[in-house]
């Protein structure tokens, strides 16, 4: 049975800094896969001692931000109080809910940086929740078909990722050794998605290149895939998205209104988004994009 298959380049976005990272979700072919809704590909990258990643104190809202750490080591601190750094194999999941600010910072003595950072819109129910900050170090990890792969949310085969979600969702980090063919049983009410961070992979016939993201739509029951040797892919999958989520700038919202008075409080140093204590560089937004009334 023959499935479609979307063929989407991701685009080039400076974090600031110089750090290029390579953006796979939304392109204006897609915005979301399931309710993740933002995909960076950051490295992997060789930087001097100083240099990696850098963002100063900026606020989300109606998102969680996921981050799936590869190489380096990133400090996270929130306007919660959280200071947590962040090692290889390990996940950050920070629900920023009504309001959260954080910076992100690579160490010092780092040299090196390869890390996914997504998002995960929240539903309109859970948007205005109350801000939270997980660290999830140990992730369930096996070896199938010479791959090592790591369960990074959702569940799948009868394992369970530690992060808390708010809609079905599932992220697989496969990583092949020598190549060769993969098989996964998949969920036909999720759709799918599929990103190669290194190597390459081949997928009914079509070969993806890394950075290539490929959307697999819904239907599918299993996963049949061929890895060039020492290849990394990002799965990602969920039940699709209610509805259409707006994202502006580091907001994400159910409505213009809600985005707007989340930048306007932003702006005027409101309460709803605190400070990040040892910080002192706030990000700034561009200008609106849309009048307001
Ligand atoms: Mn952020």
């Amino acid at each position: 049975m023959s499935h479609f298959i979307e063929r989407i380049q991701p685009r080039a976005a400076d974090l600031g800094e110089g750090l290029l990272v390579r953006r796979a979700l939304p392109t204006r072919q897609r915005r979301m896969v399931g309710a993740w809704c933002f995909l960076d590909h950051a490295g992997p990258a060789d930087f001097a001692p100083g240099g990696g990643m850098h963002v100063g104190a900026h606020p989300h809202t109606a998102l969680q931000t996921f981050t799936w750490l590869i190489e380096g080591e990133v400090l996270h601190r929130d306007s919660l109080g959280n200071e947590q750094v962040i090692r290889p194999g390990q996940v950050n999941l920070m629900t920023a809910g009504r309001g959260i600010v954080h910076t992100e910072d690579s160490l010092p003595d780092a040299r090196r940086l390869h890390a996914a950072q997504l998002w995960i819109a929240l539903p309109p129910e859970q948007a205005d929740c109350p801000p939270a900050f997980e660290h999830h170090p140990v992730l369930p990890r096996w070896e199938q078909d010479d791959c090592s792969l790591t369960l990074l949310a959702g569940h799948h085969a009868g394992r369970q990722a530690p992060a808390t979600l708010y809609t079905p969702l599932v992220g697989i980090d496969i990583q092949s050794h020598a190549g060769g063919a993969l098989r996964l049983p998949l969920d036909p009410n999720f759709e799918y998605g599929l990103l190669p961070l290194e190597g390459s992979l081949e997928i009914d016939g079509e070969p993806f290149a890394s950075d290539e993201f490929a959307y697999l739509g819904q239907g599918r029951t299993e996963l049949a895939i061929q890895l060039a040797p020492g290849s990394r892919v990002l799965l990602l999958g969920g039940e699709p998205f209610g509805e259409p989520v707006l994202m502006w700038w580091n907001f994400v919202g159910h409505s213009k209104a809600a985005i707007i008075q989340a930048q306007r409080d932003w702006e005027a140093g409101d309460p709803r988004f605190g400070p990040v204590p040892g910080s002192t560089r706030r990000l700034s937004p561009p200008p609106l994009p849309w009048s307001v009334d």
